[in-house]
Order: C-alpha cells, then sequence, then structure tokens
C-alpha cells in the first residue's frame, strides 16, 4: 500500500466508496464524477502507478473483473455500450497514479463524444512508426 494514495485507502476502506465488487485481487467502486450513470472504476489491490507498472497478474485480474462489470452494467442497468478505458500519464488524462479502468456504461442518448476526429493518417508517417514499434 502507498500511503499517500486515494484508492489504496478505498482499498484498506479508510476512505469511504460505493464498492460494488472485490476478489481477491481487485475491488470495483462507483466513480464520483460520474461520465455517465453507472460510472465505476476497477482497481487491483496492490499499488501500482500505471499501465506500464501494474503485475500483469493484476491487470489480468483486473480487466477480467471490467468485464465482469460490463456484463452487470448491460443486465441491470440496461446499457447499450460499455467503454473501457485507462488513462496512463498525466498528459494522458490520469490524475490518481494507482492503476485503474473506467468501466463506463454507454446508452444511446448520452452526450460522451469520441475525443478525436478521425481522418486518414499519413501512410508513409504510418508505416514509420509502425517499424520503430515493431517486435521481431
Ligand atoms: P483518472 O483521471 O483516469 O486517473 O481517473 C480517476 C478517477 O477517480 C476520476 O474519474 C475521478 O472522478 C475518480 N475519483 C476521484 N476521487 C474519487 C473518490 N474518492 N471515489 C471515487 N472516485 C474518485
Ligand atoms: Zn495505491
Amino acid at each position: 500500500m502507498a500511503e499517500d494514495c486515494l484508492f489504496c485507502r478505498i482499498v484498506e476502506g479508510s476512505i469511504p466508496s460505493e464498492t460494488i465488487d472485490s476478489d481477491e485481487r481487485t475491488v470495483a467502486f462507483m466513480d464520483i464524477n460520474p461520465a455517465t450513470p453507472g460510472h465505476a472504476l476497477v482497481v487491483p489491490r496492490a499499488h501500482s502507478a500505471d499501465l506500464l507498472e501494474v503485475d500483469p497478474s493484476d491487470l489480468e485480474a483486473t480487466t477480467v473483473a471490467a468485464q465482469r462489470l460490463s456484463r452487470r452494467m448491460k443486465d441491470v442497468l440496461g446499457a447499450d455500450g460499455i467503454n473501457v478505458l485507462n488513462a496512463c500519464g498525466q498528459v494522458a488524462w490520469q490524475t490518481v497514479f494507482h492503476f485503474h479502468l473506467h468501466v463506463i456504461p454507454r446508452y444511446e442518448d448520452d452526450p460522451l463524444k469520441l475525443p478525436w476526429i478521425p481522418k486518414g493518417g499519413d501512410k508513409d508517417e504510418i508505416a514509420v512508426i509502425a517499424e520503430k514499434l515493431r517486435t521481431r
């Protein structure tokens, strides 16, 4: 546990939350600033700052818990779809540095918008970047 971490405190129960699910490795609770009704967060019990640091077994458990919650949101809330979102790094909108997945139920009439405008990219630039990223 990290002393100054909000989500570690929520996991241990010293800061209150609307907890909705938990298992050996993960806890899920409601986001206090919901993007849509039902927006929740799934976190590993063990502290890690972000996607780059999280233990792969915790990442797997958190993803499985997010799937379980997504199914429940469809069944119980009547969600028409789900977004699972992770912010990794301040520039990528992360504000709490304990790895977490947002599970956001989506509804036909909700106000959320895609945060980028899809437009065809430069094929050469895509290929150059692909070459840098490619593993052999
Ligand atoms: P991110 O900005 O991706 O790091 O996500 C952090 C999320 O934690 C935000 O959506 C906040 O609304 C949410 N949050 C902050 N404090 C609390 C809290 N005490 N209980 C539940 N959610 C919180
Ligand atoms: Zn933590």
